[in-house]
């Protein structure tokens, strides 16, 4: 199928909404066409005509919420260009702080007094009161999620700055030991540490119940853990963390993308990103 007007009319609806479900998606095409489209196909077509403006669709797993959602992406933090079009070069300096706070802590959530917190060390640039609303904004366009008032990386800060995460905070960042994708919440091996996936766990504990890379045994304690948390945590501490942060690095700027003249692209959101954070961190 070639790009029409059905393709023009769900990258304007995904590009506006940025997340939605898989079934939502099947639900847009369906309504505008009246017949069922193969999303993957429209995706891919669609992908073909928005790349060059570093932009794509993706459907993904949104660690969690444990969803499978389309998404909206622009993959610009290591573009040149500096045009803003959303948020404000001390916005995203904030927005940057968020994430490092996030990133640097096991359990990937910080609360919400701890991120309105973080405008002290912007001096000031920021009220506690524009921080809170800065706060709410981001997470209805889904680059932060609430849950009992604490913060975690939302479905597609984690997607558009997965090589970033990977580039420039490759110690703080693990990769499932299943899947071998990143892990942003999920369990520990009790014995070797190593990070997976809640989703990837359960899958195979339906076959096999022990730890898929030591093959230890799941004490019926650890299984009911498991299944009882929807956010990804350790399930057993075995170590003191006594990681910190060494040393930071701020030479973040914000960038985005420029817009090309199409009515979808004018009504895509979320063009800014950010660029260079990075961070050290060491066993102390
Ligand atoms: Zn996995
Ligand atoms: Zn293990």
């Amino acid at each position: 199928m070639s790009y029409s007007k059905v393709h023009r009319y769900f990258l304007r609806t995904i590009a506006s909404s940025g997340v939605m479900s898989v079934d939502e998606a099947h639900r847009v095409l369906t309504k505008f066409t009246g017949e069922p489209i193969l999303l993957k196909n429209c995706i891919q077509e669609i992908n073909d005509v928005i790349r060059p403006y570093q932009q794509s669709i993706k459907v993904t797993y949104n660690e969690s919420t444990n969803e499978e959602v389309v998404i909206f992406l622009t993959h610009a933090w290591d573009s040149i260009s500096e045009s803003q079009k959303i948020f404000t070069a001390k916005e995203l300096d904030y927005f940057r702080l968020l994430i490092e706070e996030i990133m640097s802590i096991d359990v990937r959530e910080i609360t919400g007094i701890n991120a309105i917190n973080l405008v002290n060390k912007m001096g000031q640039k920021i009220s506690m009161l524009q921080a809170e609303d800065l706060l709410a904004k981001w997470c209805k366009i889904y680059y932060l999620e609430k849950i009992q008032n604490k913060y975690r990386l939302g479905v597609r800060t984690i997607n558009e700055f997965e090589d970033y995460f990977e580039k420039y905070m490759p110690d703080v960042m693990k990769d499932c030991y299943i899947c071998k994708k990143n892990v942003f919440w999920g369990a520990n091996c009790i014995a070797c540490e190593k990070a997976i996936h809640t989703r990837c766990l359960n899958q195979y504990l339906e076959k096999i119940k022990k730890w898929p890379c030591c093959k230890i045994n799941f004490s019926p304690d650890q299984l009911k853990q498991l299944n009882e948390s929807q956010r990804m945590t350790q399930i057993t501490q075995t170590f003191e963390d006594t990681q910190s942060i060494e040393e930071r690095s701020e030479n973040s700027t914000a960038s985005n993308v420029e817009s090309d003249n199409t009515e979808e692209m004018e009504r895509s959101q979320n063009t800014d990103n950010i660029r260079r954070l990075s961070r050290k961190r060491k066993r102390e």
